[in-house]
């Protein structure tokens, strides 16, 4: 049964290193073409619908950033 996919990514802990747009398989994520106020293109969850939970873009970012949770979750 598919459920939704909530992604949550805290803009106050991300670094702008972009290793979730880099790990992620479904292209879930994009930068920003706007500077932000950090200095950096911040990451825009662009594309959740397009989610399949592999949970690498959550394991991965260094600053725990982003939580991928379901419905059922
Ligand atoms: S991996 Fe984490 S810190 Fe790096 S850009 Fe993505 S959300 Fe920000
Ligand atoms: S859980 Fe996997 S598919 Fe979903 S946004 Fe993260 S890396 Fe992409």
């Amino acid at each position: 049964m598919t459920t939704n996919v909530h992604i949550t990514l805290d803009e106050n802990l991300c670094k702008g290193c972009y290793i979730c747009i880099n790990v992620c398989p479904k292209d879930v994520y994009e930068m920003s073409a706007e500077i932000g106020p950090k200095g950096f293109g911040p990451v825009l969850v662009a594309h959740a619908d397009k989610c399949i939970k592999c949970y690498e873009c959550e394991l991965l970012c260094p600053d725990l950033a982003i939580v991928v949770r379901g419905d059922d979750e």
